[in-house]
C-alpha cells in the first residue's frame, strides 16, 4: 500500500477549517471498476449478484440508462469528479494514434485549472479522501483529495479502512469519500469461500484474468466455453463481493451515526466486454495489442458504456430515472442535493431535475484508433473516422444496439453532436512503479 499525504501534494486542495459551521451532508462515492449494468440483480440479472443494492432500490434514485463517458478508468473517473466530458477536461487521455497504453504511453494529468468535486467541497469545509484499489485510477488526479490511499485489496479491506477513516474524523465536519473498488477488474478478487456461490465453476487456467483475446484464439471451442463459463461466473461472484462491501460500508456508517446525513452514490467507471462484439471488431477495427472482444478501453459499444447509477440520502427523492444519463451528472446532482451551486459550464445535469433531451457522449480510448459515440433518445452513432467506420444504431429496451438504422437526417444530426477535439493535459511519465502496477492490471505489456 502506498499513501500520499497532503504534505506531499504540491498544490493540493485547501485544508478544511478546523470547525465548519452548520453540518452539510457527507458524500460517499463508490465506483466498482468494470461493473457492467446488466450483471446486477438490481437491474434485473437472474443471478442474485447485488442483494444489498436490490434492497436500496426503493429508497434510492436510480438511473436505468446511465453511461460512462469513456470505456476505461482514467478519463471516466475524471469525468465523474469534474462533471465534464473527457474532451473538455483533458485528464486521463492517451495521446497519439493509434492509442496504445500497453506501450507505456501513459495518460494525461487533469490540468490544474479544472476544478474537481473534492476541491469544490474542500472550499466548503469538507475533509476529502480517496481509497483506490485499481492503481491507475489516481494517475490523472494525484493531488486533489486531502488524503489518497492506494490499496490493491478486496472491497472488504477498503471498507474497513474507510470506516476507520470516518471514525477518526467524526466531529471534523462533513466529508467526501471516494472508494474505487477493484474486485471486478482483472485479476478478479474472488474470496475462496464465495467461489461456488453461483454453482460449480469449471477448473480452468487464467479464470481470474483474460484469455481468448487474440484473433487466432479458438473462441467457440469447447475449451473456450469452459473458460467463458468460469470467467463470467467468477465475474458475477466478484460483483457480489463488491456488493457485500457496500453493505458493510452502509451498516458501518449506521453504527457510527453518520448514515442519515450521508449521500451515497454507487456506480461504475465503465462496463466490460465478454466477446459480444468480437466479430465486428475483427472485421472493422485494428487493435495494436491484437486483442478483440474482451475487456474495456478499446471500443464504445453499450457493453462498455452501460453502468449502474444509484444515489441515495438526504435531499434525494427515490425513483427511477429512465432518461439517458451519464457519469458527468454525478457532480451537479450531489451539489444540488447538498444545497450548493454547481460551477457554470458543466456537461452534466442534476438528476434531481427533469432531464432535457440531450446528447450523451463517449470518447477517448486507451487502445486503437479513436472512436466517438453519441446517444440521443433511442439512437446511437458510433464513429471511428480513421478506420472508416460509422454506424447509426437503434437501442432496444435493454439499451443495447439492436441493429442499424437508415435515417440520413438523424445521422446528420448525431454527427453534429459528436465530441470535438480534446483538450489535453500533460502526460504522466512512466516510472518503474507505475509500469509495475499497470502490468499487474493487464494494461501494459
Ligand atoms: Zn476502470
Amino acid at each position: 500500500m502506498s499513501r500520499i499525504s497532503p504534505s506531499q501534494a504540491a498544490a493540493g486542495p485547501p485544508d478544511p477549517p478546523a470547525r465548519p459551521g452548520d453540518r452539510a451532508p457527507n458524500m460517499i462515492i463508490v465506483t466498482v471498476d468494470c461493473m457492467r449494468r446488466d450483471r446486477l440483480s438490481a437491474y434485473g440479472y437472474e443471478r442474485r449478484t447485488t442483494p444489498f443494492l436490490d434492497s436500496m432500490l426503493d429508497g434510492a434514485l436510480h438511473c436505468t440508462s446511465a453511461h460512462s463517458p469513456s470505456a476505461w478508468t482514467c478519463p471516466s473517473v475524471v469525468s465523474l469528479m469534474t462533471g465534464l466530458d473527457p474532451h473538455r477536461h483533458g485528464g486521463g487521455l492517451v495521446p497519439g494514434s493509434p492509442k496504445n497504453l500497453s506501450k507505456q504511453n501513459l495518460p494525461t494529468r487533469l490540468p490544474r485549472g479544472v476544478p474537481t468535486l473534492p476541491e469544490l467541497l474542500a472550499a466548503r469545509g469538507y475533509r476529502t479522501a480517496a481509497m483506490i484499489a485499481v492503481w491507475n485510477a489516481h494517475l490523472p488526479m494525484p493531488d486533489r483529495f486531502h488524503e489518497l490511499a492506494m490499496m490493491e485489496k478486496p472491497a472488504s479491506k477498503l471498507v474497513r479502512r474507510a470506516l476507520r477513516w470516518v471514525r477518526s474524523h467524526r466531529g471534523d465536519g462533513p466529508f467526501l469519500l471516494w472508494l474505487h473498488l477493484g474486485d471486478v477488474h482483472e485479476p478478479l478478487d474472488v474470496p475462496r469461500s464465495m467461489r461456488g456461490l453461483f454453482g460449480d465453476v469449471p477448473n480452468v487456467k487464467r479464470s481470474l484474468t483474460w484469455d481468448y483475446t487474440k484473433r487466432t484464439d479458438a473462441v467457440g471451442s469447447p475449451a473456450f466455453e469452459r473458460y467463458r463459463q468460469a470467467r463470467t461466473t467468477l465475474y458475477d461472484v466478484a460483483v457480489r463481493s463488491a456488493d457485500d462491501g457496500v453493505r458493510e460500508l452502509w451498516e458501518g456508517l449506521g453504527a457510527l451515526g453518520e448514515r442519515d446525513r450521508t449521500l451515497l452514490v454507487v456506480t461504475a467507471d465503465h462496463g466490460e466486454e465478454f466477446w459480444e462484439h468480437r466479430d465486428e471488431e475483427l472485421a472493422s477495427f485494428t487493435d495494436p495489442r491484437d486483442i478483440y472482444g474482451t475487456g474495456h478501453g478499446h471500443n464504445l459499444f453499450q457493453v462498455h458504456l452501460l453502468i449502474p447509477l444509484l444515489v441515495a440520502g438526504p435531499g434525494v427523492p427515490p425513483g427511477a430515472v429512465d432518461a439517458n444519463a451519464s457519469l458527468v451528472d454525478v457532480v451537479p446532482t450531489l451539489l444540488q442535493a447538498a444545497g450548493f451551486d454547481a460551477p457554470p459550464g458543466l456537461d452534466g445535469r442534476s438528476l434531481l431535475e427533469p432531464l432535457p433531451d440531450r446528447a450523451i457522449l463517449a470518447e477517448e480510448l486507451a487502445y486503437g484508433y479513436e472512436k466517438k459515440s453519441v446517444i440521443e433518445g433511442d439512437l446511437k452513432l458510433l464513429a471511428g473516422p480513421e478506420e472508416g467506420y460509422e454506424r447509426l444504431f437503434r437501442l432496444g429496451p435493454e439499451r443495447r444496439e439492436t441493429g442499424t438504422v437508415e435515417d440520413p437526417a438523424a445521422l446528420e444530426r448525431l454527427r453534429r453532436s459528436l465530441p470535438g477535439d480534446s483538450a489535453m493535459g500533460e502526460q504522466v511519465e512512466a516510472t518503474d512503479e507505475i509500469v509495475e502496477h499497470l502490468k499487474a492490471l493487464g494494461y501494459i505489456e
